[in-house]
Order: C-alpha cells, then sequence, then structure tokens
C-alpha cells in the first residue's frame, strides 16, 4: 500500500442531511410503533431521546421532566460532587412514592451546649433549598413530634417557632415492604383524617421516621404512566463523570445517592485514560472499595456505564473489552462544537453511527448518537443507521426546564446555550468542561490559556419539554410506519438509508416565504 493510499481514506463520510430514509411498503399505521429503546444494555427507555450532560442543558428540572417523559438525563459535571449529588437526589426523591429518610427540621438545636428552639425562616431556608416544603419534626432523640407544611408556615413571622406552629397530631402508618399495601394504606389514611401526607414510621407505635409519603407524589406517579422509573418507582438520572483518580471519588458518592448510570463524559474516549477509569469502575478492587465507601450495600451491585466519546470500531473493541454498558457516538457534529475545524478531528456523524453500530451490534452494546441533531427527521436518521437512542443538547437547551433565564432579543425569545469546551464552561471552577476535554489533567488551570472547542450563542425559546418531545415521538413513529416497522429493533432491520445529493437536500427544505413558522420546523 502506498503512502497516499494509507493516509487518504476515499470513503466518503457522511451526516444527516446528505442522506434521506426511504419510505417502503407497510402495514403499520403512524400510531402504532412502540419506541421503546435500550439507553444501556439493562435500561429501558419509553422514549429513546437522552439529553446531554451540559451546564445549559441537564440539571435536575430538566432530568426530571425527561424521565416523566419516558427518556434519561445526564446531570453534568461542572459542578463538585456535593452539588451533583444535591441534583441527583433531587430528582430521585421528585416522585419517589415513599421518601425515604425525609429531611426532617430539629425542633429544638443544639448550640454551645444548650437547645433552641427552631424558627419559622429556618423551615423557609430548608424550602428553598430543597424545592418542597413538606418536613417531619423531630426531637433531640429523631423521635417524631410533628410536621409543618406549607400550610403551617403561611401568613407565619419569620420568628414564630416551629413548635408552636408545628401539626403536633401527625398521621402515622407502619411501614411494610409490599409497595402496593402501603400505597393501599397511604390513601386509606390520607383519606380518613383528611391530610395531604403520612409518615411512616419503622415500626407500629414507632416514633422512628422511615419516610413520608404525600399526595402529591401519589398524583404524580399516577400522572406519568411511561416515566423512565427504577424499581423502587422513582425518576431515573444519570451524571456524568471525568477521568482521574479523584473522579472515582465522585462515583462513590453518586452511588450513594442512588445515581441509575454514570456517563465517562470526555470528547475523544477512545484513550488511556477513559480505559483506565472503566476498568476501575468495573474491577471487583473497585466495586468493593466503592461498596465499602457507601452504607447501603446492594448485594448485586454494579453502576452501568456509559463510555465515549468515540467514532471508531477500533474504539467499540476496546469499550467492549472494558464492559461499557453503552457507547456514546459523535466527535464534533454538536450544534456549539468546533473541534473538526480547531482541532481538524471527528466524523459526520451518519458515518460515525453506521460504523460504530456494526460491531457493536454484535456485541448486543446499545449505541447513543450523540450530537448534531438539527431537525426532527435526525433522530429517526441516527436510530437507522444503527443508534439505540439519541443524545441531544440544542434541541433541549431552548426548553422551559433547561437551566438559564429567558433573554428577548429583537422580539423573539431565546436561552443561552454553551458548548462544555466554550470558553465560558472550561473557566468555571468546577472544572468539568477542562477535564471533559482533558485540560490541565495535571498541571493548575491556567484561566488565560483555555483551549476552547466549542462556543457560546443563544437558541430559540422552546417551551415546555413534554410539548419538544411528543414532536419528536410523533416524527420517529411516522418514520418507523413509514419503514413498516413496530418496534426499534424492527426499524434497525427495515430501514434503509440513500445518499442525497447537495440539490436533492436543499429540495426537502420549503422554498416559499414563511407566513407562521410551523412548532416543528425552523430552518439551521
Ligand atoms: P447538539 O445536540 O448538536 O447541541 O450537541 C450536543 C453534544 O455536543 C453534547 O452531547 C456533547 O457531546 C457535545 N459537546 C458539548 N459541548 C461541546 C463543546 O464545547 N465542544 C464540542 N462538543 C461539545
Amino acid at each position: 500500500m502506498g503512502w497516499v493510499d494509507k493516509k487518504l481514506d476515499l470513503n466518503e463520510a457522511l451526516t444527516f442531511d446528505d442522506v434521506v430514509i426511504l419510505p417502503t411498503y407497510t402495514e403499520v399505521l403512524p400510531h402504532e410503533p412502540d419506541v421503546s429503546s435500550y439507553l444501556t444494555k439493562k435500561i429501558k427507555l419509553h422514549t429513546p431521546f437522552v439529553s446531554s450532560p451540559m451546564e445549559s442543558v441537564t440539571e435536575y428540572k430538566l432530568a426530571i421532566a425527561i424521565a416523566q417523559n419516558g427518556g434519561f438525563g445526564f446531570i453534568h459535571r461542572n459542578l463538585t460532587p456535593t452539588e451533583q449529588v444535591q441534583q441527583v437526589k433531587q430528582v430521585k426523591r421528585y416522585e419517589a412514592f415513599l421518601i425515604e429518610n425525609p429531611t426532617v427540621v430539629k425542633a429544638r438545636k443544639k448550640r454551645k451546649g444548650s437547645f433552641y428552639p427552631t424558627k419559622v425562616k429556618e423551615v423557609l431556608s430548608l424550602r428553598e433549598k430543597y424545592g418542597y416544603s413538606t418536613f417531619p419534626v423531630v426531637d433531640e432523640n429523631n423521635n417524631l413530634v410533628g410536621i409543618v407544611t406549607d400550610k403551617d408556615v403561611r401568613w407565619r413571622s419569620l420568628d414564630e417557632l416551629v413548635e408552636d406552629i408545628m401539626v403536633k397530631d401527625v398521621v402515622t402508618i407502619p411501614y411494610v415492604k409490599n409497595d402496593d399495601k402501603l400505597r393501599e394504606m397511604a390513601i386509606e389514611a390520607m383519606r380518613d383524617y383528611r391530610v395531604g401526607c403520612v409518615v411512616v414510621t419503622r415500626r407500629r407505635n414507632s416514633k422512628k421516621i422511615k419516610g413520608l409519603i404525600t399526595e402529591t407524589d401519589i398524583k404524580k406517579r399516577d400522572k406519568f404512566p411511561y416515566a423512565t422509573r427504577d424499581k423502587k418507582g422513582r425518576l431515573m438520572v444519570g451524571a456524568a463523570i471525568g477521568v482521574g483518580e479523584k473522579e472515582l471519588e465522585r462515583v462513590a458518592k453518586l452511588y450513594e445517592a442512588e445515581v441509575d448510570a454514570i456517563v465517562i463524559d470526555i470528547s475523544h474516549g477512545h484513550c488511556k485514560n477513559l480505559l483506565d477509569v472503566l476498568y476501575q469502575i468495573k474491577s471487583k478492587e473497585y466495586l468493593t472499595k466503592v461498596k465499602e465507601t457507601v452504607k447501603r450495600v446492594k448485594k448485586d451491585y454494579d453502576i452501568p456505564v456509559v463510555g465515549g466519546n468515540i467514532v471508531t470500531k477500533e474504539a467499540v473493541e476496546d469499550l467492549y473489552s472494558a464492559e461499557a454498558d453503552a457507547l456514546r457516538v459523535g466527535i464534533g457534529p454538536g450544534s456549539i462544537c468546533t473541534t473538526r475545524v480547531v482541532v481538524g478531528i471527528g466524523l459526520p456523524q451518519i458515518s460515525a453511527i453506521l460504523e460504530t453500530a456494526e460491531v457493536a451490534r454484535d456485541y448486543g452494546i446499545p449505541i447513543i448518537a450523540d450530537g448534531g441533531i438539527k431537525y426532527y427527521g435526525d433522530i429517526a436518521k441516527a436510530i437507522a443507521a444503527g443508534a439505540s437512542t439519541v443524545m441531544m443538547g440544542r434541541l433541549f437547551a431552548g426548553t422551559q426546564e433547561a437551566p438559564g433565564e429567558l433573554v428577548s432579543l429583537h422580539g423573539r425569545l431565546y436561552k443561552k446555550y454553551f458548548g462544555m469546551a466554550s470558553e465560558r464552561a472550561l473557566k468555571n471552577k468546577a472544572g468539568g468542561g477542562r477535564l471533559r476535554y482533558l485540560e490541565f489533567l495535571d498541571k493548575p488551570i491556567d484561566y488565560l490559556h483555555v483551549f476552547p472547542q466549542g462556543v457560546e450563542g443563544y437558541v430559540d425559546y422552546a417551551g415546555s419539554l413534554s410539548d419538544v418531545i411528543n414532536q419528536m415521538r410523533e416524527a420517529l413513529k411516522k418514520a418507523m410506519a413509514a419503514t413498516n416497522s413496530r418496534t426499534i429493533e424492527e426499524f434497525h432491520e427495515n430501514a434503509v438509508l440513500r445518499k442525497v445529493s447537495k440539490s436533492g437536500a436543499i429540495e426537502g427544505h420549503p422554498s416559499v416565504t414563511l407566513e407562521k413558522e410551523p412548532i416543528n420546523y425552523r430552518k439551521t
């Protein structure tokens, strides 16, 4: 093989606009397809959409909304481990049917050897911190003595004492293991005593708290039957970690918070640093270490780990042998990404998915196609190419639930969206962005000399996440129906992509002046 043949691969690399899905004879109607698909080898989602672990995309509010809608969110890591864990806990608690070990208010607090009664203002600051407002009240021995809810603190002055305003006749039920039975007992008690919550005690007549069940949580659960839930009925959530010894401490804390999956979040995942982390998380020694660190040890403990980002077959092989539970595919397609132009590496996304899927399919590892989704039709193209789920940043960054304020510019509403390797994210003190791009791994941070591989900008305000997801789900179902596919597995088999010319891609867009923008299309 000559130098040129060795150096230059003439196979064209394609992306979303370069292909279309060919429609076939079908007997499937657009409302029929089931879009459920695997995020990792074991976690199945009702809706195959995943939100990027990015500072301007996934914090607890968006993670809650996406899980309620059947998808999955990964909390970003431009947060200290404690902050990130707090976010994970907020998701896990949000719809928990039984809130185990609820936050309590001590009726009296010890300061310098004496006890002082707690005041209403301290309850308000807990409410501010955690976003919920029902707190059991306990004495010095952690025995239940009362409860405060929103109703009790309303119209009270800040210096009133919790002891004076709390409800002392707390409705309690004893803990039973069977979930359905517990739920039934809770509903019965709420109905009979006309209250909005009950405290679950460890045993009958015990004053020790096991948990809390609120009417809101029971109702929320009924409202989202297809939500992504764990075995205990709580919403699922993932979190991003980096590489290096220190990050393993983050994993231990996340495990303790019962995170459901971890993504090792680095831009070029086919590297020694990533494999080291993966081996350590999966290795017995690491598991033992984590198990020792945390209190609640589960017998068959395993954290599903997503490895990435990758774009080649060789990387699939390596991450497979390190036992990754899913692969995050995409280098450079992101809407805020400049990696392909400032560094020169990557691969257009449809080719990246096709090539990695070819190997990953044989190993049974699901692919998360990450980045570059501009139109809803791109989601179907990514799955047709072999992805099991699709990760998005831009299309979620504009939603109401994404972090950040609404901005009004020239009469339109926008939200901020920036890359994890943008100057702004790289300079974040928590350092997640820098680690993702392996900047300053071994040396002190030089804030002046970061190397950005991403940009900072605005995206259109997109309204509620659930409206956006409904449109995306509809789009995917229609593409599946057009290829006679009832399931994602059938879609993987049936869908054929056809390369289109540049003018073919242009032809796909409307060519009139739009009178009104439809909710699911905006030319970018
Ligand atoms: P989008 O959906 O096209 O906006 O792409 C989101 C994806 O871009 C993320 O999931 C990351 O994989 C990737 N990404 C995030 N921040 C950066 C960055 O600053 N530079 C390059 N890629 C990024």
